[in-house]
């Protein structure tokens, strides 16, 4: 646990930053984390950068606060690393990591080995949004804090559905919720409502998906050309990896969408068995037990099997480490 009073002593400068196409507890951490200072430590000079935030979140009072181009001059007393694996994953905001005087990392990835002066990482945890909320003092968490909060929260356990919502996940999320805010409306604007052009490049994603090794294993794959025919960018394609998942039978769900042209972005989830961190680490990439991500290069089908040599393994019950 971290005592953010006695960190922010003598502390005149704060950097705070999350990982590169940052996602709904990305951007939730950093800015809940940001608008608490603000209020609450005015003598303070707090930032908060973060990459292009996508228009599902931007709802969220206080996101033009945010912001997206890394100053030359990155030296700053105290840097916090949110919702960040590792330094690569940092992109730009990386420079903070090495000018600043301290710097605290607060995460929940099981792949993250900790690269701060200070390591706040709980991989039981459902999010870091989660892991914010615990150090803050409740009763001085400003109203759009606590609405950045809660969308963190809601993002990382797919609305209080995924296996890593624990007792502690809804104690954080009630803390937000005697704030005032309109859980409901979070919900709904920042994670079911699509726009049609979603609705329709996810479409095209199920019907093209296929099933493989007897139906534990779903596929899908988005190329470029599809996203431009459709007019989307890629975080329109959140979701559809869930969506996959949550089919009869299947096991594990690989969904790949085309970043450049031969590059991949690769996304997996889980049901029960597999560990889809373990795959998604031995292509450099990480995450979490049931949700997992990686970039690899070649063609989807060259991808896939790559990736299926990896689960294969794990679904016969052969690996051993
Ligand atoms: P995604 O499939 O992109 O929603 O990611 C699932 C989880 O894996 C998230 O917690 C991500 O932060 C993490 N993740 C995705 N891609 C990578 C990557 N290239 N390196 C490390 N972690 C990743
Ligand atoms: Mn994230
Ligand atoms: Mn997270």
């Amino acid at each position: 646990m971290i005592d953010l009073a006695e960190e922010l002593k003598d502390v005149q400068s704060v950097a705070i930053a999350g990982h590169i196409r940052p996602d709904g507890d990305a951007i939730g951490s950093c800015l809940g984390l940001y608008l608490y200072l603000k209020k609450n430590y005015p003598k303070i000079d707090a930032a908060v950068y973060l990459e292009k935030i996508p228009r599902a979140y931007r709802i969220i009072s206080g996101v033009d606060e945010v912001r997206n181009e890394i100053p030359q001059d990155t030296a700053c007393d105290l840097f916090f690393c949110l919702d960040c694996a590792d330094e690569f994953r940092l992109g730009a905001a990386g420079e903070f990591r090495k000018h600043a005087k301290r710097t605290i990392c607060i995460d929940h990835h099981i792949s993250n080995n900790g690269f701060g002066d200070l390591d706040y990482i709980v991989p039981d945890a459902s999010s870091t949004s989660e892991l914010v909320v615990g150090i803050l003092d409740e009763e001085k968490i400003p109203f759009e804090a606590a609405e950045a909060l809660y969308m963190g929260i809601v993002h990382d356990t797919g609305v209080f559905r995924h296996s890593c919502t624990s007792p502690e996940t809804m104690e954080m999320a009630a803390r937000l919720m005697r704030r005032g805010i309109d859980g409901s409306k979070i919900v709904n604007a920042t994670y079911y409502d699509k726009s049609y052009q979603q609705r329709l490049i996810h479409g095209k994603a199920l019907l093209e998906s296929s099933l493989l090794k007897d139906g534990k294993v779903i596929f899908s794959y988005v190329p470029r050309d599809d996203m431009e025919f459709f007019g989307v960018e890629t975080s329109d394609l959140d979701g559809i990896v869930e969506t996959l998942v949550g089919t009869y039978g299947v096991e594990v769900a690989i969904f790949l969408y085309e970043t450049e042209p031969g590059v991949y972005k690769v996304s997996m989830r889980s049901k029960s068995s597999v560990d889809v961190s373990r795959v998604a680490q031995h292509f450099s990439g990480g995450g979490h037990v049931r949700a997992a991500g990686c970039n690899m290069k070649g063609t989807a089908y060259g991808v896939l099997e790559l990736l299926l040599s990896q689960i294969e393994p794990q679904l016969e019950g052969k690996d051993s480490d």
